[in-house]
């Protein structure tokens, strides 16, 4: 006999009620006000006129803010890591050669990534909080002549840009495709995807543009195109595969799933916030507050650990003192003062602070409100 009554407790809680905090962690940062309140709009159907065209403008806005023609450029439906696979996925076949630099915690994500779909992964180390020189990239590619050459341009474990002058020319003098980890630049810090020669990119919603996680920005080239059309094999993630999905945003409108509308809503938002700035002036001010914030970090006596001009303005790490336990520091700032900031990873864990200056967080203020904080608990 079935009981008519459940032996589960019944859950009876309070509405939702968030603290509010200051995000100047790695991710998520804030959002923009006028992106949350895009959200609060009622869904529209995914095969609806006035969402298609919502698609199309996000297309636009995306191929804007990342300075590129690429045709296919649109968003998958997940995080920053859903593109990250996205881009490997439809590119890799198995037996492909893949050079992946690691430097930080997402270069050996897109290792770990890229062998599931059957590359041959050769990796190419450095120390954390280090960039790859030319030639070095150079050396490797000569040496593994590999399908696929892939980068982390904003390496948020350690907050290293790494420079990609000339990279794309070296590819295409090898025949091998430039992929590049954008998740932490993609806003904050200048891209020129095309000028740069860089035929695969992805990124995330929920750090430069300002948007909640959960639609992220992903783009292929032509040449990254034909090798996907040259696949003997099928891309081996559905939910990811960009013959299908580009059915769906492309003239044709295949049902392919159902895209999560009220982030599309955001994402729309969040990038014509950008382009109403200008993306240039937008680069500039995170330069601007990133200067600032290195200012006051300094004037504290603190060290910052990426040599300058390799420094990210969106993500900074900041040297632990001798002495001072940086969890304990971190935990404080966030039930003292609500305000976040990171903990190092991997070779850097507990040796920095990571702080974020993203997006709609980019600004003086958040700098005061930090640095006015650091004074009472360093
Ligand atoms: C945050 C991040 C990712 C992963 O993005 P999620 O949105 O967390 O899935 C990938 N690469 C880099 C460099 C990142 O900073």
């Amino acid at each position: 006999m079935t009981p008519l009554q459940s032996s589960l407790s019944h859950p009876v809680l309070a509405p939702l009620n968030v603290p509010e905090r200051l995000l100047l962690g790695p991710g998520p940062s804030n959002v923009h006000p006028t992106v949350l309140q895009a959200m609060n709009t009622p869904p529209l159907g995914h095969l609806d006129p006035a969402f298609l065209a919502l698609m199309d403008e996000i297309q636009v806005l995306l191929r804007y803010v990342w300075q590129t023609k690429n045709p296919l450029t649109l968003a998958v439906s997940g995080t920053g890591t859903a593109a990250m696979e996205a881009t490997l996925a439809n590119v890799i076949e198995p037996g492909d050669g893949v050079v992946v630099g690691v430097s930080g915690y997402f270069g050996n994500r897109l290792v770990d990534m890229a062998g599931r779909y059957g590359a041959e992964v050769h990796t190419l180390t450095r120390p954390w909080g280090q960039v790859f020189s030319l030639s070095e990239l150079r050396t490797a590619v000569e040496t593994h002549r590999p399908q696929v050459l892939a980068l982390v341009h904003a390496e948020t474990s350690t907050g290293a840009r790494q420079p990609l002058d000339g990279v794309g020319d070296l590819c295409r003098e090898f025949g091998c495709l430039l992929l590049v980890d954008t998740v932490t630049s993609l806003g904050g810090v200048p891209i020129h995807l095309d000028d740069w020669g860089v035929d695969l990119a992805y990124s995330c919603s929920q750090k430069g543009l300002a948007c909640p996680p959960g639609a992220s920005p992903f783009t292929l080239s032509p040449r990254a195109w034909e090798k996907l059309q040259q696949r003997q094999t099928k891309v081996a993630n559905w939910y990811l595969d960009m013959n299908l999905l580009s059915q769906y945003w492309g003239p044709e409108r295949v049902y392919h799933h159902t895209a999560p509308i009220n982030m599309y809503y955001a994402l729309r938002e969040a990038l014509r916030l950008i382009a109403e700035e200008g993306i240039e002036q937008c680069w500039r001010r995170h330069q601007q507050n990133a200067d600032y914030l290195w200012q006051e970090l300094e004037a504290l006596g603190l060290s910052l650990h990426v040599q300058r001009e390799y420094r990210l303005p969106t993500l900074t790490t900041v040297r632990i003192p001798e002495g001072v336990d940086g969890k304990a520091v971190a935990k404080r700032l966030l039930l003292e003062q609500s305000i976040e900031i990171g903990n190092g990873l991997g070779e850097l864990a507990g040796k920095v602070w990571r702080i974020g200056l993203m997006g709609f967080n980019s600004r003086p203020e958040s700098v005061d409100r930090l640095i006015s904080a650091l004074k009472t608990l360093v």
